[in-house]
């Protein structure tokens, strides 16, 4: 049995079976597999949890099946703008961008803002300019797009052209992907990273950089990262939600996020779901739609990879 605990989310606004094609899943979920892997490694090698959440959705991040980096959503001007944060629930340390044109690894920018320590939160051309002065990669808008996206675009344009944006696929709606994680001194962490919703307007920002909303970490208490439309993720603050029930009502994790997702956003018709991770490693992965990309390590040392209701095992490399 290990110590540590490892669950990450591609997002609940995951495609119908019919969709995609089987060589497709099949990617997808070896890109969730490599997301575990990357933080696996870090955490059984006695790393931080701050580490293996950055190094999970890294993957995810530069995976174009998922919402996030590579593959991110188009706003309604067909511009990507890419939210991202993290937090250090030992020391509630974060750091967020959001509306970023150019981060490559918006999740990266993320961890500088916070090691920097001046701001939580960088905010358009000043999020794309401190993660250059950074270091970091930057890149042209067209590498963020895929076929898929711009697609999804124009699906969700002909939508709101017809009013018919509520019987839009989830996975035309959005998408994201988040980390959350316990490592063997006992710390908790989680990031998220999001193109945010297709045909979005332009300069919206989510709930994925909202410390509070869409990414929470306390020691003690849990790791949150959410998925879904974050204008409801901000008002309910899900995050810090699930956190403040386990640690006021002493509820488990399960239960408190199970609470949140299916019962207090339940009236909103929107799809939701988040990853969680107590302090005691117990994992929750709720969601309302027809799936979520989830994937998460068992403390045996068994990993698990989800599209839908059906969880599968995946073998590490
Ligand atoms: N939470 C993201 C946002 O609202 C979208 C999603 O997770 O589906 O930007």
């Amino acid at each position: 049995m290990t110590n540590f605990s490892l669950a990450i989310h591609g997002g609940c606004g995951v495609m119908a079976k019919l969709d995609l094609s089987e060589d497709e899943w099949i990617a997808a979920r070896r890109d969730l597999g490599r997301a575990l892997e990357a933080g696996y490694a870090v955490l059984s090698g006695g790393g931080h949890a701050i580490d293996a959440v950055q190094a999970a959705v890294v993957v995810m991040e530069d995976s174009p099946h998922f919402n996030a980096g590579h593959g991110a959503a188009l706003n309604e001007n067909g511009i990507h703008e890419l939210d991202a944060s993290i937090m250090d629930g030992t020391t509630l340390a974060a750091g967020a961008v959001c509306a970023a044109r150019h981060i490559r690894n918006p999740v990266l920018a993320a961890r500088a803002v916070m090691e920097h320590g001046d701001a939580v939160l960088l905010a358009g051309p000043a999020a794309d300019h401190f993660a250059e002065a950074q270091g970091l990669a930057v890149e042209e808008q067209g590498y963020f797009t895929t076929e898929r996206r711009r697609l999804a675009l124009a699906a969700m344009k002909a939508h709101a052209a017809a009013g018919t944006r509520a019987s839009a696929s989830e996975s035309e709606k959005h998408g994201t992907v988040g980390a959350v994680a316990l490592d063997q001194h006992g710390h908790l962490a989680a990031a998220t990273s999001t193109g945010g919703y297709n045909n979005k307007p332009d300069g919206r920002v989510g709930d994925s950089p909202i410390i509070g909303a869409g990414t929470y970490a306390r020691d003690g208490v849990c790791a949150v990262s959410g998925t879904g439309q974050g204008e409801f993720f901000i008002r309910h603050v899900v995050g810090h939600e699930v956190a403040a029930r386990i640690a006021y009502l002493g509820e488990d994790v399960k239960t408190a996020a199970a609470r949140v997702i299916m019962e207090d956003l339940k009236s909103y018709d929107i799809g939701a779901g988040l990853v969680a991770v107590g302090a005691d490693g117990a994992i929750a992965a709720p969601y309302n739609t027809d799936g979520m990309f989830r994937g998460w390590v068992t403390q045996s040392g068994q990993f698990h990879v989800a599209s839908h209701d059906l969880v599968l095992p995946y073998e590490p490399h």
